[in-house]
């Protein structure tokens, strides 16, 4: 005998278009926390002259705002991206190795930011920042996201869609929060890779639509993102800032419009 169970779902496959409509208003949980992210090949791998000034300027901030800190991964990324490409492993394998050098960026942040209250968390500790925010301290995670072997198969070649910048992102979609903060090497989006093309011109502010559809060679952040832009209920525009140029990551905290704002058009 089966026996059905009354709930509005029961019964349905959640495939079909026309499922019965439950009215999904979702709750921003942590609307004021700011995620923020600290580049990894851009912030991180440049040692101490750039990460210093950055981390002096998050401990001042600390007390006025909840900062959840995320690290990208860099050049050790890359190589082992490179390496295990070159063995022919698949996207989820690279996924996963590559997930561990955002990790080591994120302890190692979190052991020089620990006598001003870092703490170092995974992604099942989310349900802690509230206790981590009353105590005052400063969380620190990967900003990679944990999908791992089970990241979604790329359309063109095998380096996984998913990273930093996306795991970032949807940690600031999750949580509620409005905008998504990218601490970079760059004044944030220009038309082409400034290092490449010096005719390359800055873009202050532009919808992810119209980003998208202008095709540009490069961006300065993962294209998939800028997709997710388009169909995100809470994390609405994503900031990115130079952060070798001091002050900038206080002024974006304070709510300031510096380097470039990708929002949702
Ligand atoms: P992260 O350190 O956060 O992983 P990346 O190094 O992956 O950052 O991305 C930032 C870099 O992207 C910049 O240093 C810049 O050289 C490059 N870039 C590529 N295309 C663009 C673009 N259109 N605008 C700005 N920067 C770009
Ligand atoms: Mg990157």
């Amino acid at each position: 005998m089966r026996s059905t169970i009354e709930s509005s779902l029961a019964g349905a496959t959640l495939t079909d278009s026309a499922a019965p409509g439950i009215n999904y208003q979702p709750e921003a949980m942590m609307p004021d926390v700011k995620v923020l992210k600290v580049g990894g090949q851009s912030i991180m791998d440049r040692g101490r002259a750039a990460l210093f000034p950055i981390m002096d300027e998050l401990v001042l901030a600390k007390d006025n705002h909840k900062l959840l800190v995320c690290c990208g991964g860099g050049t050790r990324a890359r190589h082992i991206y490179s390496v295990a490409s070159d063995l022919e492993l698949p996207t989820g394998v690279l996924a996963a190795l590559g997930g561990y050098v955002p990790r080591q960026n994120a302890r190692m942040l979190q052991m020089l930011l620990a006598r001003h209250g870092g703490i170092f968390m995974l992604h099942d500790d989310f349900e802690k920042l509230p206790l981590y925010f009353r105590l005052g301290c400063i969380p620190i995670m990967t900003g990679m996201p944990p999908f791992g072997y089970w990241e979604k198969p790329t359309e063109t070649g095998r380096i996984p869609q998913h990273r930093t910048d996306a795991g970032v992102f949807l940690s600031a979609e999750v949580l509620g929060a409005k905008r998504a903060l990218f601490i970079k090497d760059e004044e944030g989006l220009y038309t082409d890779d400034p290092k490449k093309n010096r005719g390359a011109t800055h873009i202050a502010k532009i919808g992810a639509r119209e980003l998208l559809k202008s095709n540009l060679p490069d961006l300065v952040l993962e294209r998939v993102v800028i997709e997710y832009l388009t169909r995100s209920r809470f994390c609405k525009e994503l900031q990115i800032i130079n952060g070798l140029v001091r002050g900038n990551v206080t002024r974006a905290l304070n709510g300031e419009d510096v380097g470039t704002i990708i929002y949702q058009d």
